[in-house]
């Protein structure tokens, strides 16, 4: 047998003193990026990111370029996102190669285009 209750209202709990302004007063964890550490600029898209999102690129000292994934080889460096879209940005414009100040030859796009 059903037999519904016969309250009419629907339970809408609308408590007009629910919201007190107070409340989101200690509200300090604001919009904050949380990057550590040192921060680099992509040659491609001049976007700053950190190290961990770019491949680093070194113009060793006999002129050479490669793919440094250590991070720790000397010579002259310059970064860029390990992204299809800013390696094809870069290698258009040649922006590695200037900011390397030598050409990046194509073993080391293969390398990278993996
Ligand atoms: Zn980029």
């Amino acid at each position: 047998m059903g037999k519904y209750p016969a309250s009419g209202g629907r339970a809408e709990s609308k408590t007009p003193w629910g919201k007190e302004p107070g409340d989101g007063a200690g509200d300090a964890s604001r919009d904050r990026p949380e990057r550590k550490g040192p921060v680099r600029t992509c040659v491609a898209c001049r976007e700053q990111a950190g190290k961990a999102e770019l491949i680093r690129f070194v113009r060793r000292p006999d002129g050479s370029v490669v793919v440094d994934a250590s991070g720790r080889q000397p010579g002259r460096g310059a970064y860029l996102h390990a992204a299809p879209a800013c390696l094809e940005l870069a290698r258009k414009r040649r922006a590695l190669d200037r900011a390397l100040g030598a050409p990046v030859p194509p073993e080391v796009w293969s390398q990278i285009e993996r």
